[in-house]
């Protein structure tokens, strides 16, 4: 069976060689998964969707991400889900975003209280040593 590059209507064994009866080309491809080399633009969907994926795959090879930067982000912003962002984990960087700045206050205000306590009163460590 073969398939009409232009119309992809389903060509018999027989009639190969023949003008397509649908729409005159004389194209025709044998496996439905063959890629053209040139004329991208006239290729059926399906080849193209391959295309597209075959790219996306190469896009996604060269543009590794660095674990480096991933781990600082996470390090000093990862409060505000900026590693996920990075990550291309943005549904996840969002969620996260949503969390802190929902409940960002609370340990703001935790964070003032221990300064003060830190510079006025006798601040100790888990041990009971007092800060030097
Ligand atoms: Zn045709």
């Amino acid at each position: 069976m073969y398939i009409c590059e232009y119309c992809q209507s389903k060509i018999s064994e027989l009639d190969a060689g023949m003008p397509c009866k649908s729409c005159g080309a004389k194209a025709y491809i044998k496996d439905p998964n063959y890629v053209p080399p040139t004329r991208t633009s006239t290729t059926p969907r399906t080849q193209t969707n391959q295309n597209e994926s075959a790219q996306g795959l190469g896009i996604g090879q060269h543009e590794s991400k660095s674990k480096l930067v991933a781990i600082l982000l996470v390090l000093f912003l990862g409060m505000i889900g900026l590693n996920n962002f990075y990550l291309g984990q943005n549904g996840q960087g969002i969620v996260k975003l949503i969390l802190t700045c929902a409940f960002w206050p609370i340990t703001f205000f935790w964070s003032i209280c221990e300064l003060i306590y830190y510079l006025v009163g006798k601040p100790t460590d888990a041990n009971g040593n007092p800060l030097t």
